[in-house]
């Protein structure tokens, strides 16, 4: 058998959103599982709505996620004689006619058509009519069969296609000589000698043109497999509007695109009870037939389990990095790589979802000025935690060494001179003075974290603010 070749066509008419994400990786990954050849085809031949902007964001999307593409990227654009060249062969042989209808009468014969019980397609009016190159102002069509199935077995949905009866000549090209979409698909595919074809299932009514497109232009047809459509959690079809879709946000939301490859990797496709799967894995072991029919739910809380368990796997060095520009953006500047720093993030990596959240968790280890929690200011800072403070404050000035071990001894010796209170009741009013809120990890980790100079300075303003407080009550 030929070696496989497939390909992603994106318009780049917007961000590389999910659906289009999910359809590259999947050519990507069968292409790479066969030992095949994956390229890339930028469909910009609606000039209107094509940006180069998009473009290069599709591109650096796809290089995000990982998903490399083998020789030059093809323009479509580019590419227009090749498309006329093909229909001035279609009408050469007979599979394509010139027509002079125009598109209003078409219109008024359709309805016409339907209003009579008809299907409502284009009549055929110039299908026999031999026009010729100077016959003025014309489209051309493609000259489908008048009846019986045009079909094909797709490797996900069976066995597909449409009636012709249902279908009527399609144009192939406008009547000011530009070609229609499918046709330059078709023609670009036959080129570029794709093999497999994997797309949306949005695009099962293209097909049906596109088989009877092969079929006109003598050329073996490709393996067709539709996708299932993407749903939210709702199970309404995911729309650009109202859902995150686009690659770039989740990236700026603090996924990694190694949760985000394996999260989208399971938007229609399985492998037994497997949940995680690196790219490469996903390289390896993906297949055609693993790709179901039902719409696929696009979870979050899924993606949020899976980016906290590959976060829990970067390395150190990694973790940094990657999570350096949302700390920048909490810091309000630059953010100086430090043991304690690490440390905290490494603590952190098992309360957060994503890199957005951890940078917050850290948010006060980053800025010199805390940021109080209103309402664990009040539960926690009230006059009776001020006798811990105060008793905590001394004790700890006077520890030779500062670190969690150190510091677990002091609290269980203040927790003891107050009346054998429970740790809880200690740690709570600590953590809103050096944090600003309830939450942090550890209340010693946090504190060896901190340092012993900016514990000291924030507890002493944590007392300082129970006694503003109970003044003013
Ligand atoms: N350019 C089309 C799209 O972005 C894809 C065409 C195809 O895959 O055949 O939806």
């Amino acid at each position: 058998m030929d070696s496989v070749r497939t390909r992603f066509a994106p318009s780049p008419t917007g961000f590389l959103h999910l659906g289009s994400a999910r359809t590259a990786l999947f050519n990507w990954a069968y292409a790479r599982s066969q030992g095949g050849e994956f390229l890339l085809r930028i469909e910009d031949t609606d000039l209107d709505r094509s940006q180069e902007e998009y473009e290069l964001a599709v591109i650096e999307g796809m290089e995000w996620l990982g998903l490399d593409w083998d020789g030059e990227i093809v323009r479509q654009s580019e590419r227009r004689a090749r498309h006329i060249e093909a229909t001035q062969t279609l009408l050469d042989t007979g599979h394509a006619y010139r027509c002079q209808c125009s598109r209003e009468s078409v219109e008024e014969r359709k309805k016409r058509d339907v209003a009579a019980g008809g299907p409502g397609t284009y009549d055929g009016r110039c299908r026999d009519l031999e026009l010729g190159p100077d016959c003025g102002e014309h489209t051309v069509r493609l000259k489908l069969p008048l009846e019986g199935l045009i079909g094909w077995e797709d490797s996900v949905f069976g066995s597909s296609g449409q009636d012709a009866s249902q279908l009527g000549d399609a144009i192939i090209q406008r009547s000011d000589g530009t070609p229609l979409y499918n046709l330059a698909v078709v023609v670009d595919d036959i080129d570029m000698q794709i093999t497999h074809v994997i797309r949306g299932a949005d695009h099962q009514a293209n097909s049906v043109l596109q088989m009877a497109l092969y079929d006109a232009l003598g050329a073996p047809r490709p393996v067709m497999a539709h996708v299932p459509l993407i749903v939210d959690g709702a199970g309404k079809k995911l729309s650009k509007r109202r859902n995150n879709v686009s690659v770039q946000q989740f990236r700026e939301e603090g996924y990694l695109h190694e949760a985000l490859d394996n999260w989208i990797v399971r938007l229609g496709w399985s492998q037994g009870d497997n949940e995680i799967f690196t790219l490469e894995d996903i390289g390896r072991v993906f297949s055609l037939e693993g790709v179901g029919r039902s719409p696929a739910q696009a979870d979050i809380a899924k993606l949020d389990w899976l980016n906290q368990h590959y976060i829990k796997s970067l390395t150190s060095d990694d973790l940094f990095e990657r999570v350096r520009p949302h700390l920048e953006r909490v810091a309000g500047g630059p953010v100086e790589d430090s043991p304690s720093l690490r440390r905290l993030l490494d603590l952190l990596r098992e309360r957060s979802s994503t890199l957005v959240e951890m940078a917050e968790l850290a948010r006060w280890q980053l800025q010199d000025e805390l940021e109080y929690d209103e309402k664990a200011v009040k539960k926690h800072l009230r006059p009776v935690a001020l006798p811990l403070l105060e008793s905590l404050l001394t004790a700890m000035q006077a520890l030779p060494e500062w670190n969690e071990t150190a510091l677990a001894t002091v609290f269980d010796e203040v927790a003891e001179a107050q009346g054998g209170i429970k740790l809880g009741k200690l740690a709570q009013p600590v953590r809103v003075a050096v944090t600003g809120g309830p939450n942090s990890p550890g209340i010693f980790e946090t504190l060896e974290v901190l340092g012993r100079e900016t514990s000291v300075r924030r507890i002493e303003q944590g007392i300082a603010i129970v006694r503003e407080r109970s003044e003013s009550t």
